[in-house]
């Protein structure tokens, strides 16, 4: 079945030699296909678990999250134990979060972060300890921030000059001090594949390390006392409702090179040797955000946490000791690289389509014969955008694997897409599937632990998909799937209801 590649494929994607492997860098741990060819997750076939819960389904491991979890905690505990004592390591919430999730993380004795009132309420209702709990968000509330002070909040991330005098007044008004962060912007920004350094920052978060007059020193940037970042930690050294345990910088997301948090790195620990000469002030923390990326399709390769982790502590250490300066308490926040690979998303396959495209039509920049047209099949699925906005929000690319049986059929470029009314509902972009793949089989895409649950709308009155967790060879529900009487809840109708009878029609009196 040595079937050729499309000239409409993108170049990263290769025809499966053998479509029945799993590349492991995308599953679960215990992902694999049982003797039958069926998808299975800790030895349950997921014929069992469509017809258990329907489809669209979330699918945790719970084992796996738990392992990739302690991974970081470990790893870069153990990179950092001689320089200060180990790692704090948050879990950003917001990639994914629900009460189970976060007893996950409570009982793996990771802290967790929260940018919201609600994600705070979540984690409170798992019996996690104020003390271990972030709260960030560029703009949070008054209620907010006293629910944090109340909670005694392990740290409030404070994101502008504004921000530091509310959170010390609130705290001063419960007659409490906040434990309280500095975001800062270092001027370095990730994207996928690379990073770029830069002076200022456009964007909301943070406060920049150089002034508004003009760009600062170009590494360090701790000369600078004039900057909103020296503003914001004279102000909360001198603020009485505020403890001031350090500064935050979070430099993006599924960031693949160390040397963007490197850089970062350097950048606020020349700020903290600033703060100490003219403050007199070693800040205790220095916490390095989250951003490690993950493996989508076969084209990502991420790197063992434990490399990441030798990488960083390296350059701390380096840098701390060319400044002088006692080497902060690190922690880090990584959403994504916990929780992504540990989830897959079943669908049920409906109706499929062929359509004809030339790849001149299709973006090819090599001379092409547009007099020839090439395949491309449509499988439509029975979710979408809803359940899975990335590929719409940021145009993120999957991949996708038959489930239900095994894959004999020859593989064809296939684009899976979903039911919603829209032409740019495309669930995996590109991908090879069995020719015969169509209405009934199950599809699974991996990676869709972040940020896909918690982007899931009701767009054209879909009902948000159910998560399922396995563990220990047994499934459970940890959230329930909407019905329709979900949908309804919060749409009010009218008193009294129209009888059944009645057309709608305005009535004549
Ligand atoms: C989103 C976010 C994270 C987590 O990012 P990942 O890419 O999921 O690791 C960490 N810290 C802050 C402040 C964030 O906003």
């Amino acid at each position: 079945m040595a079937a050729e590649a499309s000239p409409l494929a993108p170049e990263w994607l290769s025809v499966p030699v053998d479509p029945a492997r799993l590349d492991a860098k995308l599953w679960a741990e215990d992902v694999d296909r049982g003797p039958d060819g069926v998808l299975q997750v800790g030895g349950i076939p997921v014929t069992e678990l469509a017809r258990q819960y329907g489809t669209p389904l979330f699918v945790v491991s719970e084992r796996d999250f738990r392992t990739r979890a302690a991974t970081f905690r470990d790893a870069f505990d153990d990179a950092f134990r001689d320089l200060c004592g180990g790692v704090d390591v948050f879990y950003a919430g917001k990639s994914f979060l629900c009460t189970e999730v976060a007893h996950w993380v409570r009982e793996e004795g990771l802290g967790l972060d929260t940018c919201s009132g609600g994600e705070l309420a979540v984690a409170l209702r798992a019996g996690l300890p104020g003390s271990r709990l972030g709260l960030h968000g560029n703009n949070k509330s008054a209620a907010e921030i006293t629910r944090a002070i109340d909670a005694d909040l392990g740290r409030i991330v404070v994101d502008s000059l504004q921000e530091v005098a509310l959170v010390g007044d609130l705290a001063l008004q419960r007659g409490r001090q906040a434990n309280v962060m500095i975001r800062l912007t270092p001027g370095v920004h990730a994207h996928t594949h690379e990073f770029i350094a830069t002076a200022h920052e456009d964007q909301k978060f943070g406060l920049s390390l150089t002034t508004e007059q003009g760009p600062g020193q170009e590494d360090g940037g701790d000369g600078d006392a004039s900057s909103p970042a020296a503003r914001a930690v004279a102000d909360a050294l001198a603020h009485p409702g505020i403890n001031l345990l350090g500064v935050h910088c979070h430099i993006g997301s599924q960031i693949f090179e160390p040397e963007g948090f490197e850089l970062a790195a350097k950048r606020l620990l020349g700020f903290l040797a600033g703060v100490r000469d003219r403050h007199g002030v070693e800040l205790a923390e220095l916490d390095l955000g989250g951003g490690y990326g993950i493996a989508y399709t076969e084209a990502e390769e991420p790197r063992p946490a434990a490399e990441i982790a030798r990488a960083m502590a390296a350059v701390v250490g380096a840098t701390c000791r060319e400044l002088g300066l006692r080497v902060p308490r690190i922690s880090i926040e990584p959403g994504r690289a916990i929780v992504g690979p540990t989830t897959f998303t079943l669908y049920t396959a409906g109706t499929t389509k062929t359509v004809r495209v030339d790849a001149a039509a299709n973006g090819s920049e090599v001379a092409v014969d547009t007099s020839v047209t090439h395949p491309r099949r449509y499988v439509s699925v029975d979710g979408g955008m809803s359940d899975n906005a990335r590929p719409v929000l940021y145009g993120a690319d999957y991949s996708a694997v038959l489930a239900s049986r095994p894959p004999e059929a020859s593989p064809v470029l296939s684009r899976v897409v979903g039911k919603h009314c829209e032409s740019g509902d495309i669930v995996v972009r590109d991908v090879y599937l069995p020719e015969d793949t169509g209405a009934g089989d199950l599809l699974a895409v991996p990676g869709t632990g972040a940020y896909c649950w918690v982007l899931s709308s009701n767009y054209n009155y879909l009902t948000r998909p159910p998560v399922v967790a396995v563990a220990d060879g047994a499934a459970r529900l940890i959230v329930r799937g909407e019905t329709e009487e979900d949908l309804f809840r919060r749409d009010v109708q009218r008193e009294p209801a129209l009888p059944a009878t009645d057309s709608g029609a305005p009535r004549t009196a």
